[in-house]
């Protein structure tokens, strides 16, 4: 089951480079390790890009187009678990990086800001905690209520958020990498990293279980999370995208018409910790209904699909080396919030490998996961 955002952009054939020798072998073709491959080969390095399917197949081809500044916690339980400047400094990191993304962008991305929205009486005051850190730390957040006819009680709008048609950054971002000297192999799933002749091996495959990350295995979590496209409708009824209850809910319109609409992994949360990429009733079913709610009547859903995110019980990336392994290197775990922080983490991790570690990395540092007792966030 393709997405619509596949559908909609399957991408054009990438120019093909041959390398007589690979200094960094990626493995996962998504947005980290696109924005990584695309780092290291700026910088002089000679790079192979490997995926089991297509550029853009994994998450980073399905996912529900929303490009949000922040981590995948609130801010202040950032603020909580990491102490106030590293908080501050984390988030102004993903807005500088959601700036980058939209200038490599172009039309995929639009700068709509996004409403994240309360649909109770104890999220509006979950949200209203949230934007008074944000607002303490100087950052924007426009307070908004009665949103959509008073559905929402309150919701907080991020001015800067994006809506992007994520199959086509990603499309761009490898034809940018492959103009800058990076080789692509698709259809090509590695099964060991005794394959890989390079120096240097990076695995980006977020939630996707690769094999490649020995103890750290299965310590980011495959998560599915499921999504439907209507038809296209004439009304324009949400001019960005729009999530609630913690993001279980989200959905967007895009410029064509269509609602594209994911999540209520709740309405199943057992079966949705898989790494099965398959639509279930149960939530299709939910989704539905739940944007015939929204628009006021059924509309016919045309396409059906699901996609695998990494998840991490204390809601931070996972990026650094992998601590069993001498050359192998990991970026992923952005718990559902992998368009920014995946571009930013595959930079990040690139120049990392290149010698120059952000001090942020040091709260994403995969041995973490390794602990006993390890954290869980606030
Ligand atoms: C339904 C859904 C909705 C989401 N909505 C949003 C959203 O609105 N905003 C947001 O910021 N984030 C969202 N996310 C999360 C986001 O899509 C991901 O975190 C992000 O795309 C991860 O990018 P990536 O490049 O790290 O991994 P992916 O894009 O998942 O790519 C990993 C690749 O690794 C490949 N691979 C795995 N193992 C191997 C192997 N052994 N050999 C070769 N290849 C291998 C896979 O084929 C895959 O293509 C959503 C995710 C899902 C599933």
């Amino acid at each position: 089951m393709s997405s619509w955002w596949l559908l909609d952009d399957p991408g054009t054939p990438l120019p093909s480079v041959e390398l007589d020798r690979v200094d960094v072998e990626v493995v996962g073709a998504g947005i980290t390790g696109i924005s990584a491959s695309l780092t290291l080969a700026q910088a002089g390095l000679r790079v192979r890009v490997r995926d089991a399917r297509r550029v853009g197949e994994g998450a980073s081809g399905r996912n529900g187009g929303f490009a949000l500044r922040g981590g995948a916690m609130p801010y202040d339980h950032a603020r909580e678990w990491l102490g106030a400047e590293r908080a501050a400094g984390y988030w102004r990191l993903t807005e500088e990086y959601l700036d980058r993304l939209a200038a490599l962008a172009g039309d995929a991305l639009r700068r709509t800001g996004s409403l994240r929205l309360a649909a109770d009486a104890e999220e509006v005051e979950e949200i209203r905690v949230e934007l008074a850190a944000l607002h303490e730390d100087g950052f924007d957040g426009e307070w908004q209520t009665d949103v959509l006819g008073g559905r929402f009680p309150a919701a907080i709008l991020h001015p800067q958020d994006a809506a992007i048609q994520p199959a086509r950054v990603v499309h761009r971002l490898a034809g940018r990498a492959a103009g800058a000297g990076v080789a692509f192999v698709e259809g090509s799933r590695v099964e060991s990293l005794a394959e890989l002749q390079a120096e240097q091996v990076l695995v980006a495959t977020d939630g996707y279980p690769s094999g490649l990350l020995g103890s750290l295995e299965g310590l980011i979590v495959p998560t599915r999370g499921q999504m439907i496209a209507t038809e296209p409708i004439a009304e324009r009824l949400f001019d960005r995208p729009h999530y609630g209850r913690h993001g279980f809910d989200y959905w967007q319109q895009t410029p064509d018409g269509r609602i594209l609409a994911g999540g209520f992994r709740d309405f199943s949360l057992d079966s949705e910790f898989t790494a099965d990429e398959k639509t279930t009733p149960t939530i299709q079913r939910a989704l539905e209904s739940f944007v015939a709610e929204l628009v006021g009547r059924p509309l016919a859903v045309t396409h059906r699909w699901a996609g695998i995110f990494g998840l991490v019980l204390d809601f931070l990336p996972v990026v650094g080396r992998v601590p069993d392994g001498d050359r192998a290197w990991v970026a992923g775990g952005y718990s559902g919030h992998g368009n920014v922080l995946g571009f930013m983490c595959g930079d990040l991790v690139a120049r990392a490998m290149l010698g120059a570690s952000h001090p942020l990395l040091t709260s994403f540092d995969p041995a973490r996961l390794l602990l006993p007792n390890s954290p869980e966030a606030p």
